[in-house]
Parts: C-alpha cells; structure tokens; sequence
C-alpha cells in the first residue's frame, strides 16, 4: 500500500520474507526437491518461473518416465509434481527471480514480488534448448517439432525425420531416430560436420541417414501435424519445401543460470556440482539441466533435485543462521 505525503509518493518498505529452503525452477527438479524438503519439514518455497512444469510440459507425453506404463502428458506430470509437494507443505508461488546475493547467509534472492531472504538455496532453473525462430517453431513444437529425440524418436517409428545441426549432438540423435525413423535427413548450414569423427562416420555411413549441405530451415508448415519444411540453400538462394514428419533441432542448449555468473562456479555456463549437487558456495545446491548438460531427462532432473533436498536438509540441521 502507498502513503501520500505532500507530493511524494512512500511506498512502505516490507521486510523481505525469510524461508528455510527457497528453490528456484518448477520443473522436475525443483518439483521433485520441494517434495523431498517439505517431507523432511522445511516449508520449502519454491519460485515456478515462467514455465510451469519446466522443459517436460512443453511434450504432449512422457513415456520413460517411472511409474506411468502408458505414458503421462507432459504438463499432467508437472501439475502431479507439484500437487504432491505441497501436499507435504510446499509452497509454490508463480514468480521469478532475477538477481541473487550469495555473499552471505542467507542469502539473497529479489523476485517480482519482492526481497527473499533464504538459509539454503536449490537453483533448478534448468536449461532451454536453442531455438531457431523461425515461423511454425513454436506452434508446431509437441506436434512434430522436438528438442529431445531420446524422448519422441519412438512417436515416429517409419517416419521420415528432419534434424538440424551439425554438431555432436545432431548426430547422436539423428543416429539414435534411425531406430525409428525410415529416414533421417540432416540439414546443416555449412559443408562440414563439428562433430567428432568416429560419430561422422557412423552418420555418414549409415544407410537410413542423408545430409543436406549449405541449407537452413527458413520455416515449419503444418497444423495437428508437422507436414514439411520451408528450406533456403545459403549458396544459390534456392528456396525449398521439404516433406517431413519431425523436425528435431539440435543447436544447442543455454542453461539459465545468467543470474549465477561470477556468484557460482560454473562450466560452459552450466553450474559446477559434485556428486552431492554441492555447489562452489555451501548451502546452495544446484539440481537438474542448470548443472547437467549431459543426461538431459526428467527422471534425472528428479534424482537431482531429491538429492539437492536431501542434502540441503542435512546442511541446515547442522547449520544455524
Ligand atoms: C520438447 C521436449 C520434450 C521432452 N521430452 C522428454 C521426455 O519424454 N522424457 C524425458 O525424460 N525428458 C524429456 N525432455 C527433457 C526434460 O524435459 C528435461 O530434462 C527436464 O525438464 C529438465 O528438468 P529441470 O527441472 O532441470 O529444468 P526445466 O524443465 O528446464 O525447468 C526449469 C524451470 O526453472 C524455471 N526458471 C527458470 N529461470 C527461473 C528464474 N529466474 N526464477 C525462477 N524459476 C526459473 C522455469 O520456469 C522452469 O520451471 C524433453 C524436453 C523437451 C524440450
């Protein structure tokens, strides 16, 4: 509430809030360490960011997720997560944050709402893969469009399939939907891979795979279902519309740890972590695609977080502020 004092407007300043245990991100592994924090009693807080359910609730289902033998949708688990955890007393808010103070404890966190103050801390903000902005990306994504081929390549068991990239990524996923797919085209915009040579080989090689030089995706075309892309070739300017079933796009991944850069150790943008989800500052862990660039999977994210509760509840019963 604000206070009129002659032309001056004084907005009461609120003492920030102080929890026991603030977790940033509501994908699985800020889901799935607020669970683990509110059954050891902590009350935790959880900031949802503005995906709700993280990068999971972006599929239409999940089906290598435990416990789910004919699948789950992707949103469905999320709100499953999250309806569990505050069953035990969590308490998740729709907010972000976006500048923390690790100096000292607590520490630090300012959100939309306001200043939190926080004895321990889990940064779950996970990651988010590249896009490539063009028209039809977002609107087709879960309808054809993928960032995951662990996770959809089985949708698209004799169909023809798109990857983009030419990294090592594109290339151990596109050799992984040869499983499925009855073809795999690969559309790279330069003449050569980056990816290692014993995985270029195997790619090039393989029978089911072919590669398109020198072209980008300018477009992606279709309505319940992905249908084709729109192609340019960067040399002649030739334009192009290629029949496709799935386009899966493999250029990269940025995790969101933007606010954490000089505050926390981190690699290639991703937080360092041990095998206990410690950070380089004690009391604030990291869990999920924020500190894993390589597993990349719900079920992992999970452990991550659980183990981040487990051992952030371990941190505060023998610390006091
Ligand atoms: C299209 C798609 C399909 C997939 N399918 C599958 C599948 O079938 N099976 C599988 O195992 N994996 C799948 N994955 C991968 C899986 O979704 C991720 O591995 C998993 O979601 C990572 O979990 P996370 O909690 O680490 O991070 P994310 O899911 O990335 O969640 C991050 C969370 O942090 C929040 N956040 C970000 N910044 C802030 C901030 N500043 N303050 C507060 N909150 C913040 C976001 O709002 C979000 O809620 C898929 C991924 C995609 C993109």
């Amino acid at each position: 509430m604000s206070v009129k004092e002659e032309n001056l407007v004084i907005t009461p300043k609120t003492e920030p809030r102080h929890v026991k245990l603030l977790v940033l991100g509501s994908g699985p592994a800020g889901l799935a360490a607020a669970l683990y924090a509110a059954r050891a009693e902590l009350a935790p807080l959880l900031l949802t960011g503005t995906e709700l359910g993280g990068q999971a609730a972006l599929t239409f289902s999940i089906e290598n997720y435990p416990g789910f033998p004919q699948g789950v949708g992707g949103a469905d688990l999320g709100e499953l997560f999250q309806k569990q955890a505050e069953r035990f007393g969590a308490q998740v808010e729709f907010d972000t944050a976006y500048s923390v103070d690790l100096s000292t404890r607590p520490f630090k966190v300012v959100a939309d709402s306001g200043e939190l103050l926080s004895d321990a801390l889990i940064v779950a903000t996970g990651a988010s893969p590249i896009h490539l902005n063009i028209p039809g990306e977002t609107e087709q994504t879960g309808k054809g469009v993928s960032y995951c081929a662990t996770c959809d390549g089985w949708f698209f068991k004799d169909k023809k399939v798109v990857v983009v990239g030419g990294g090592d990524s594109a290339l151990e996923e596109g050799l992984f939907l040869t499983r499925y797919a009855s073809s795999v085209t690969v559309f790279h915009r330069r003449d050569s891979l980056r990816a290692g040579a014993v995985l270029q080989k195997r790619a090039l090689e393989h029978p089911k795979m072919k590669f398109v030089w020198n072209t980008v995706l300018t477009g992606i075309v279709g309505g319940e279902k992905t249908e084709a892309v729109r192609t340019r070739n960067l040399l002649t300017g030739e334009e192009g519309l290629f029949p496709t079933d799935g386009v899966f796009i493999f250029i990269g991944h940025t995790p969101n740890t933007q606010m954490f850069a000089g505050k926390l150790e981190m690699q290639d943008g991703y937080i360092k972590v041990d095998d206990h989800m410690n950070t380089s500052i004690p009391g604030v862990y990291a869990a999920g695609e924020a500190a894993d660039s390589h597993f990349r999977q719900v079920v992992t994210s999970a452990g991550m977080g659980a183990a981040a509760a487990i051992e952030a509840t371990h941190f505060l019963e023998r610390e006091t502020v």
